[in-house]
């Protein structure tokens, strides 16, 4: 036979390609074959009718946290949260620290079924682990998997320019949080290709925003210069009212990502695709939303040529999913709540031409509710 799987009459979306339309997908091995309309489906071993459901690349979440192995919070496993939910590529946004990224590759990256890429985080100067710039760096370069160093907002700001070095030496990306320290400040440190996460986060300190309720020029700066302006949804990265507010000046993230762990896996993040769902139900386009899920965070993994994408030569992750119809109350973590006719769920999930057959992460009771940060807490109106 010509192709391994054929998928066939689904509403194929592929921002890379320019395609939103009723077409063929064709696998062989472990790149996509051929695409295109009426495939001779006598091609193919497995033929897959995916009509009246959505093809898209493998989902890319830029904000994960899967180092199970370290034994404590706040690490979820990669292929029941991820795999399962569509996401064939994932970033750990830092869970391991320098001296830790050795046993975590060994545990959990090298095991995983999920493409997984990695960031450390830079260890603080004065702290219990103070890594030196030379040896993070040397890491970077050491391991394909390692793409450079996070910020977390629980550092001291010093830790980030040499945060800033190990990465410049290694040939690595800054990931910063986006309450970590005044945004003005802190984009002064990041270069294009590198992410701030959190963007969108509910202003308890440190917002988007300056005094008048308006996006800070620098953030618009940072847009323009290729700095990724992701979601992290997490615990406290994601409020719909700083979303609205920043859509209504005109200004949309580049990427969409989870930060899913063991804190937010039960509610209010749950998995990828409701975190997709959610940018539908405040009005994103589902093209818009594709693409902040596949192309574009394959580019900030410079992948673009190989993921993200259906472009015949590229590598055979594809996601087949339906678009639920119903009535749907999503949650960010203000615990306010959005109303929605619509949820993306995927149904079958293809990873590097292999379709994804393991178990799936069932959330439990939305455990989230009372466990809201300081300044969080709403209001009787
Ligand atoms: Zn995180």
């Amino acid at each position: 036979m010509k192709w391994n799987i054929l998928i066939t009459g689904g509403r194929v979306i592929d921002p890379y390609s320019g395609i939103d339309g009723v077409r063929d997908v064709a696998i062989t091995g472990n790149k996509i074959a051929e695409i295109g309309e009426n495939l001779p489906q006598d091609q193919a071993d497995l033929v897959i009718d995916a009509s009246d459901k959505i093809v898209t690349p493998g989902l890319i979440d830029l904000h994960v946290h899967n180092y199970t192995a370290r034994g404590n919070r706040p690490s979820v496993d990669s292929d029941s949260t991820n795999m399962a939910y569509g996401v064939t590529t994932a970033l750990d946004a830092g869970t391991a620290t320098p001296s830790e990224y050795p046993h975590y590759w060994e545990s959990d990256i090298q095991n995983t079924k999920v493409r997984l890429y990695s960031l450390v985080r830079m260890p603080d100067p004065y702290g219990p682990d103070p890594s030196s710039v030379g040896e993070v760096s040397d890491l970077i370069t050491s391991y394909d998997t390692l793409l450079g160093v996070k910020f977390h907002h629980s550092q001291h700001f010093s830790s980030l320019p040499l945060a800033r070095e190990a990465v410049d030496f290694g040939g690595g990306i800054l990931m910063c949080e986006a309450y970590g320290a005044p945004i003005p400040q802190l984009l002064d440190w990041m270069n294009p290709g590198d992410i701030l996460t959190h963007t969108f986060h509910a202003a308890f300190r440190f917002p988007i925003f300056d005094h008048r309720g308006q996006l800070w020029s620098k953030i618009w700066d940072a847009k323009e210069r290729g700095v990724f302006l992701d979601i992290g949804h997490g615990a406290r990265g994601f409020a719909f009212r700083t979303m609205e507010q920043a859509l209504s000046q005109g200004f949309k993230p580049d990427t969409i990502s989870t930060d899913v762990h063991v804190g937010n896996i039960d509610g209010p993040v749950y998995d990828m695709p409701t975190t997709m769902s959610k940018m539908l139900a405040i009005g994103l386009s589902l093209n818009d939303v594709i693409e902040m899920s596949t192309q574009i965070p394959a580019r900030a993994l410079m992948q673009e040529k190989e993921l993200g994408s259906l472009a015949v030569g590229t590598v055979a992750d594809v996601v087949i999913s339906n678009m639920d119809q119903g009535s749907f109350t999503y949650l960010d973590v203000l615990h306010e709540e959005r109303a929605a006719k619509e949820k993306f769920s995927p149904e079958t999930v293809i990873y590097s031409g292999n379709i994804y057959d393991g178990d799936k992460f069932q959330p439990g009771e939305m455990s989230h509710k009372h466990d809201a940060p300081p300044g969080f807490i709403l209001t009787e109106t």
